[in-house]
């Protein structure tokens, strides 16, 4: 297949749709007994709600929603060190549009510009180093957020800055990797996850062998995906015969897009440009080893974090959730968006209490804007 159409082919859909109910058969999962599979992807839920396939796979396969979309997971203590910097009257913040409503504990980005503070949307961090050339009085910070999708873009702002020499540019460094979360999601006891979609995005820069340990170590099958309904379709089925035949192993769906070794010029650029923090916190999920990155010392001169003295060590304010907030039931599947008491009350897209309604890839965000709404009705 070549064209996009082709991955939404309807006939075609049912044809794996049919499969794939074969296989659920075969392996006796049933609405009472499912079987849950994790897409990690925030875009893969939002492709699920998007075409309908939660309604469209049979009963028997449970999809639980992980934590793979980086505005959602970010703490809020951090979205308060982003306003902090913001409001200095000598800082020009720059930052991708989705982050702008994600609340902290005083107000967002978006309030904070309402307000006064000089915050301005990119599209990429080299619009931010654009900003700096023809800012030179003023100090100008990129928001480096996301996971290896974005991490190599900032790196290379990073590299040319320093290539530059430009003074007034730096980096509030929050990227995350995807596969430590998946690590600590299998060591928790009370998490039931027979298989796993793996990103697309991230998947093409790493590759798909950092997921090695889900097969190797748990005897969890994984295989990245794609995101036409088609891809998501194929790749459930993939999952489910592995489960059927008993198999664990990493496979590549989208491997028209992912390499299996990725792409070794991104991977260069983040070990140049950054090292692993020991532990980082997630929202809803807390702290977990080796998830976040920052900047190497080679290139402090361009790490916020250093240049506005803002510390990430164990003495840090850790920031409780709003009450009645449940991102972290619902970013480890132990609750649907709907069931929580704030979805579509005091919770919706408009004003969001909890991360996973600020981002289109947020799962309440998606149950929300694809009929899940309409679902916390009460039933007539
Ligand atoms: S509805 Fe809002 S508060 Fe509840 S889990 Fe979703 S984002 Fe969090």
């Amino acid at each position: 297949m070549k064209y996009a159409e082709e991955f939404r082919d309807p006939i075609a859909a049912r044809a794996v749709l049919d499969k794939i109910q074969q296989v659920v058969d075969q392996i006796g999962a049933t609405a009472e007994k499912p079987v849950h599979i994790m897409e990690i992807c925030g875009g893969h839920t939002h492709a699920i709600f998007r075409y309908g396939l939660d309604k469209l796979t049979p009963a028997g396969i449970e999809f639980i929603h992980g934590p793979g979309c980086p505005v959602c997971v970010l703490p809020m203590s951090r979205v308060d060190e982003c306003v902090e910097l913001a409001e200095r009257p000598e800082v020009i913040f720059t930052t991708f549009g989705d982050a702008m409503r994600v609340p902290g504990t005083r107000k967002s980005l978006l309030q904070a510009k309402a307000e006064g503070a000089d915050i301005r949307m990119v599209y990429s961090p080299l619009d931010a180093l654009e900003i700096a050339r023809r800012n030179p009085d003023r100090e100008v910070v990129f928001f480096g957020l996301g996971f290896e999708t974005t991490t190599p873009s900032t790196a290379l702002s990073i590299q040319q800055a320093a290539r530059e020499g430009l003074e007034n540019f730096t980096v509030f460094c929050n990227h995350i990797t995807v596969p430590p979360p998946i690590k600590a999601l299998l060591d928790d006891p009370h998490m039931v996850l027979d298989g796993f979609v793996g990103p697309g995005h991230v998947s093409m820069v790493i590759g798909i062998h950092p997921y090695d340990f889900i097969a190797e170590d748990y005897g969890k099958p994984l295989v990245v995906a794609g995101f036409e309904p088609l891809d998501l379709l194929q790749s459930v089925l993939m999952v489910l015969e592995q489960i059927r035949d008993g198999r664990a192993e990493i496979e590549n769906q989208y491997s028209r897009v992912v390499p299996d070794d990725g792409n070794p010029v991104s991977i260069a650029a983040i070990a140049d440009v950054y090292e692993e923090r020991p532990t980082f916190e997630w929202r809803g999920l807390g702290e977990i080893d080796a998830s976040g990155l920052r900047i190497r010392d080679t290139y402090a001169a361009f790490d916020a974090e250093v240049k506005f003295g803002i510390g990430y060590g164990a003495d840090r304010r850790i920031v409780a959730e709003p009450e009645g907030c449940s991102c972290g039931a619902v970013m480890t599947g132990r609750m649907k968006p709907v069931q929580c008491e704030q979805f579509g009350k005091g919770c919706t897209p408009e004003m969001p209490l909890g991360a996973l309604m600020v981002s289109s890839e947020g799962a309440c965000a998606a149950y929300y804007q694809y009929g899940g709404a309409r679902a916390a009705e009460p039933a007539e």
